[in-house]
């Protein structure tokens, strides 16, 4: 092997030292290393053998297991524990921006109107749900990051809005990394909804933009997921790996978790765009995609300024009524399944 030794340059200066001593010489009189010179060789060898090459990027792990087949690409879910016990929904894409906050929000009001037990639970570091109920995260003391890396009770942190929320704070930002090294990690939800989860009907999950732990504790505290999607083509491409999420889920921790449905949100059925992308989704999910568009409207933008969904800030408009609809869908899609 030709490794050539380098040594750093104070190794250099202090070599220089000892042959001073032994030649019983002032170290002034030896030449001092020149500034320039990083590094002093030990001995001259001509090649240099790196176990890398310098300008050659690390290797890159690729993944050795194949994709799934496109189509169909979600697994739907095993038998509902039925509409005797409480419904556990997470609401979950990984891409931001398709409307989960505002689903979880306002789909959760619609099933209060229609007399169900509602808790929301925020489990995004963002903590729009948070907001949109008027409360500041910021300032927020304790939260569902205390719930799951403390172990305080839910009941602590539920605020009693339009309707009941576990809020989020800012703080929530360091739960997967504090939630990393605890034992029973992805549990850490479902264990702090067991005191609650008798007091509810459904139990809507507002998830962040990621396939992270908290992401994968709201999936193994669900029964079921709704995957909210923008209507534009792109939006199609995180699904497989989504799926892939759950899969592992399914495995592991959580087998009855699966996609109750489909969401298309932000339709704007003026646009060829927008229908097309439906039909994709209908041509690749069949069933799952609920029947419901949620259209395109700023009244969706408007309601959290004012701390409020859209079905209180705006009651009797189509934007508040396309959520009663979807309620229904997700109520009698339980029941069409037990049916099946
Ligand atoms: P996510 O939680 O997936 O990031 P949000 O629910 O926060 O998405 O929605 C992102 C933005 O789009 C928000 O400003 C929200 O008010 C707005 N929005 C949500 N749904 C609609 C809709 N149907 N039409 C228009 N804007 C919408
Ligand atoms: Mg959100």
């Amino acid at each position: 092997m030709g490794f050539v030794r380098l040594l750093p340059r104070s190794s250099s200066r202090a070599q220089n030292a000892v042959v001073a001593d032994e030649l019983d010489v002032a170290m002034s009189d030896v030449e001092p290393v020149p500034a320039d010179e990083p590094y002093a060789l030990e001995e001259e060898l001509p090649v240099l053998e790196l176990p890398v090459a310098l300008d050659a990027p690390p290797p890159v792990e690729m993944p050795t297991a194949p994709l799934p087949a496109p189509t169909p690409v979600f697994v739907p879910q095993a038998p509902m524990p039925g509409t005797t016990g409480t419904r556990v929904i997470a609401l979950a894409n990984q891409k931001g921006g398709v409307a989960k906050t505002t689903t979880t929000l306002n789909l959760g009001v619609a099933f209060k109107e229609m007399g169900y037990r509602v808790l929301l639970v925020d489990l995004d570091p963002q903590g729009n749900l948070t907001m949109s109920q008027g409360l500041n995260p910021d300032t927020i003391e304790t939260s569902m990051f205390d719930v799951l890396v403390r172990k305080i009770p839910i009941s602590d942190v539920i605020e009693r809005r339009e309707v009941d929320l576990a809020v989020a704070s800012i703080d929530l930002a360091g739960a997967e990394l504090a939630l990393a090294a605890l034992i029973g990690r992805e549990r850490s939800l479902e264990k702090a909804l067991v005191e609650v989860r008798d007091q509810y009907d459904f139990i809507l999950i507002d998830t962040p933009p990621s396939l992270g732990l908290l992401t994968i504790n709201a999936f193994v505290a669900a029964t079921g997921v709704i995957v909210p999607v923008q209507c534009e083509y792109l939006a199609l491409r995180g699904l497989v790996q989504l799926e892939n999420t759950l899969a592992m889920v399914r495995e592991n921790l959580n087998p009855r978790v699966g996609v109750e449905g489909i969401v298309p949100t932000m339709y704007d059925g003026r646009t060829l765009h927008a229908r097309e992308a439906v039909e994709i989704l209908e041509e690749n999910f069949g069933d799952l995609v609920f029947k419901t568009r949620i259209r395109k409207t700023v009244r969706y933008a408007e309601a959290p300024v004012k701390g409020s969904s859209v079905l209180g800030y705006d009651p009797t408009g189509p934007a508040a009524e396309a959520y009663r609809e979807l309620a229904k869908e997700v109520l009698h899609g339980a029941e069409a399944r037990e049916h099946a």
